[in-house]
C-alpha cells in the first residue's frame, strides 16, 4: 500500500482531525512541523504539489530586509534577522551567508525621499545614495550585534569596485557590501519539514494533489485528484495557509474575505559565463531607474535575475511574460552595461505571487512584508473556526508558525511541549558547516560506504547529512549515472521518487531537484527520468509520454516566441 492510500484509508475510518492545514507552501509545512513537535495531529493538503506556490518562486534570500527599514518596519527586520540566524544554524546544509553588494550612484541621493517614506508619506522609492545606504547598513549591523553571524558592512571605492566587479556601470561613486543569507534549495527544505513532521509525530499527515470541495456542518470535503476519490473529514480547526489563494479558499469554505492583495514576481535564470565571472560569489542588489530594487546572483554555473512586482488577482494564471523579460534585461543593462546578456541566454524562468495583505498603497514596494492571522469563528452552519495566514516572508516561516501554533494550542487546550528555535531541519541535523570538518565527514562516509569521495560530496551538497543514510544504503548496481544527466544516478532518482511524495515528473524536476532551475530539463533528460520514475510509480509508456509533455509545458520559457524572435517593447507596468 502506498503512503497516499494508507493516509486516505485511515481518514475514511477515522475522519476526526485536530487541525486541517490547507496549503503546502512554507507557511503550511512550517506549521505542520511546529504542531507535530507539540504532539498535535494534523492533516495538510495542497491542491497541487507541495511548494508549488510562492515558496518555490522566491528570490531565495534569507534576509533581514534592509529595504524595510525605510518603512520603519523595525520589528519585522529584527524578527527576520533572528530567523535568518536560526536558519544558518538549523538548515546549514542549504542556508549559507551571502555577500551582497550595492552599487552607489551618488553620495547624498534619496535623502529627502527616504525621509518622506520613513515618515509614512507614500512616495515611490528612488535612487538611494551612499549616506542613506550607510545609515541602513549601520542599523543592520547594530540589530545583529549580539548574535553576529556574518561580517559587518563596508564601503569600497569606485576604482576598487570596478576592478573586482568587471562590467559594472562606471558611473558609480562607490559600492557598499554587507552580508545576508541565501537558500540553495527552498523546495527541498519544505519536503524535509514534512518528513520531519511525520517522523516527530506519525499522526502528522500530508497529501499533495488533494482539492478542497467545500464544507458542510463540521465536515470538510476533499477530493484526491490522483484517483478521483472523495473523503469527508471532521477538523476541530481549519488553517487556511494557501498564500495568494487565501480569499479563494475561504470562498470555497463559504466565507467572503478580502484579505489578500497579491503581486506577481518573476525571475530569469541565464547562462552567461561573463556575468557569472563578474559576480564571483556575491549578489548585486541594485536600484533600477524607476526606483525598484532588483537583484542578480550566482546559482551554480548560472545567474538568476529578478524580480518584478505586478498586482494580480489570479494566482493560477501568473506567469513570466515577454514584457517582464524585457524589463529585467533593461535593469541589468543599467547596472552591468559592460556585460552582454541576451534573451537567448535565458534557460528558465519562474514566477510566483507574493501573498501580500490587501492594501490601497499605489507603491507596491511599500506594502508590508509582515505576517498576521485572521480568525473567523464558526458561523452559518460551519462548526469550526478558520484561521487565515496573511503575508509573511520565507525567512520568517518558523516565527509565523510558532505564533499560529500558540493560538491553536490554546484553543485545543494543549500545552506547548518544546520550542523550535533550535530544532534542526532534515539534512541540517549535525551538519558539518566548517569546510575542514565537512571534508573529514565526506572522507569517513566514503570509506564506510564504498562510494567515491566526489560522489559523497555531491550527495551532501544536495541532501546535507541525510546523504549518509543514502550512501550506506546505496545499491551499487543502481549507482549508474543517468545517460542524459550524469550528475544524478538511477538509484538517486528512484530514492527521491519513492520517498518524497512525487506524483508527476514535474514534481521531480521542478521541486525535488534543481534540474529545471538550472535549465537541464531537456526532452532527452525528461524521457530518461520518466522511465526511471515510471519504474517506481508503475507508469506505462503512454503515461511516461504524458508526463514528459506535462513537464515540458511546466519548464517552457513563457514568451519563448518573443525570446527567439522580435523584442517586445517594455511596459512600465512591469515594474510598478
Ligand atoms: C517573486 C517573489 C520573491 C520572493 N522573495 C523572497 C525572498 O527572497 N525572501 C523571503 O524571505 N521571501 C520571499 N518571498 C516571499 C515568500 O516566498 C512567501 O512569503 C512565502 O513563500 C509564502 O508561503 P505560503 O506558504 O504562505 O504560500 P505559498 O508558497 O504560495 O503556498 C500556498 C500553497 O497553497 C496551495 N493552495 C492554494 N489553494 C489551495 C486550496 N484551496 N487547498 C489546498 N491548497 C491550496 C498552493 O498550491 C500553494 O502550494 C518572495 C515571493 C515572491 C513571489
Amino acid at each position: 500500500m502506498t503512503w497516499r492510500t494508507e493516509i486516505l484509508q485511515d481518514l475514511k475510518a477515522n475522519p476526526e482531525v485536530s487541525v486541517l492545514i490547507l496549503g503546502g507552501g512554507v507557511n503550511g509545512v512550517g506549521l505542520l512541523r511546529e504542531l507535530a513537535l507539540q504532539g498535535v495531529d494534523c492533516l495538510l493538503t495542497d491542491k497541487s504539489d507541495f511548494v508549488a506556490g510562492a515558496s518555490s518562486k522566491s528570490s531565495r534570500m534569507i534576509h533581514g530586509g534592509l529595504r524595510y527599514l525605510e518603512n520603519r518596519e523595525f520589528r519585522l527586520v529584527r524578527e527576520s534577522l533572528f530567523e535568518r540566524n536560526r536558519l544558518l544554524d538549523n538548515a546549514a546544509h542549504c542556508v549559507t551567508p551571502l555577500q551582497t553588494t550595492i552599487p552607489l550612484f551618488s553620495w547624498l541621493g534619496g535623502l529627502l525621499r527616504s525621509t518622506l517614506i520613513f515618515w509614512g508619506i507614500s512616495v515611490r522609492p528612488g535612487s538611494r545614495g551612499a549616506l542613506i545606504v550607510k545609515m541602513g547598513l549601520w542599523f543592520y549591523d547594530f540589530v545583529t550585534r549580539k548574535d553576529r553571524r556574518t561580517p559587518k558592512h563596508y564601503l569600497t571605492s569606485k576604482g576598487e569596485s570596478l576592478r573586482t566587479i568587471p562590467g559594472l556601470n562606471p558611473s558609480i561613486v562607490a559600492t557598499a557590501s554587507y552580508w545576508d543569507a541565501e537558500i540553495s534549495q527552498p523546495e527541498r527544505l519544505c519536503i524535509e519539514l514534512i518528513q520531519d513532521a511525520r517522523a516527530a509525530y506519525p499522526r502528522s499527515r500530508a497529501l499533495n494533489y488533494v482539492r478542497l470541495e467545500g464544507c458542510q456542518g463540521g465536515q470538510v470535503h476533499l477530493r484526491d485528484e490522483t484517483t478521483g476519490e472523495s473523503v469527508a473529514i471532521r477538523p476541530r480547526i481549519v488553517i487556511n495557509a494557501t498564500g495568494a489563494w487565501v480569499d479563494l479558499t475561504n470562498r470555497t469554505l463559504g466565507i467572503e474575505t478580502r484579505f489578500m492583495g497579491g503581486t506577481k514576481g518573476s525571475h530569469l535564470v541565464v547562462r552567461s559565463p561573463a556575468l557569472r565571472r563578474a559576480l564571483g560569489d556575491r549578489m548585486v542588489y541594485y536600484q533600477h531607474a524607476d526606483g525598484r530594487v532588483c537583484i542578480v546572483f550566482p546559482l551554480k554555473d548560472k545567474v538568476v535575475m529578478g524580480s518584478t512586482d505586478i498586482r494580480t488577482d489570479d494566482p493560477d494564471s501568473a506567469e513570466c511574460d515577454g514584457a517582464e523579460i524585457d524589463y529585467m534585461m533593461a535593469t541589468l543593462c543599467g547596472v552591468f552595461p559592460g556585460v552582454e546578456v541576451s534573451r537567448q541566454d535565458i534557460v528558465f524562468t519562474f514566477c510566483g505571487v507574493r501573498p501580500l495583505p490587501a492594501s490601497k498603497s499605489e507603491v507596491l514596494a511599500n506594502v508590508s512584508r509582515g505576517h498576521s492571522v485572521e480568525v473567523i469563528e464558526p458561523a452559518g452552519g460551519r462548526e469550526f473556526p478558520v484561521y487565515s495566514l496573511i503575508g509573511g516572508k520565507w525567512t520568517t516561516f518558523r516565527a509565523f508558525a510558532e505564533q499560529v501554533a500558540d493560538g491553536v494550542l490554546a484553543r485545543l487546550g494543549a500545552e506547548r511541549k518544546c520550542a523550535t528555535q533550535g530544532v534542526a531541519i532534515g539534512g541540517g541535523r549535525d551538519f558539518p558547516a566548517d569546510p575542514e570538518r565537512r571534508r573529514e565527514w565526506i572522507r569517513r562516509v566514503a570509506a564506510e560506504s564504498g562510494l567515491a569521495e566526489g560522489r559523497v560530496a555531491a550527495l551532501v551538497e544536495r541532501y546535507g547529512t541525510a546523504a549518509e543514510a543514502y550512501a550506506m544504503g546505496a545499491d551499487a548496481g543502481a549507482e549508474t549515472p543517468l545517460r542524459s544527466l550524469p550528475g544524478y544516478t538511477v538509484g538517486e532518482i528512484r530514492r527521491i521518487v519513492a520517498r518524497e511524495f512525487v506524483e508527476h515528473l514535474a514534481d521531480l524536476v521542478c521541486r525535488r531537484s534543481t534540474i529545471a532551475l538550472l535549465g537541464d530539463a531537456r526532452p532527452d533528460v525528461l524521457r530518461e527520468l520518466a522511465q526511471v520514475a515510471g519504474g517506481v510509480l508503475g507508469w506505462d509508456p503512454a503515461r511516461q509520454e504524458q508526463e514528459v509533455a506535462q513537464a515540458l509545458a511546466a519548464v517552457r520559457v513563457p514568451g519563448a516566441r518573443d525570446v527567439q524572435g522580435r523584442a517586445t517593447p517594455p511596459t512600465p507596468s512591469a515594474a510598478s
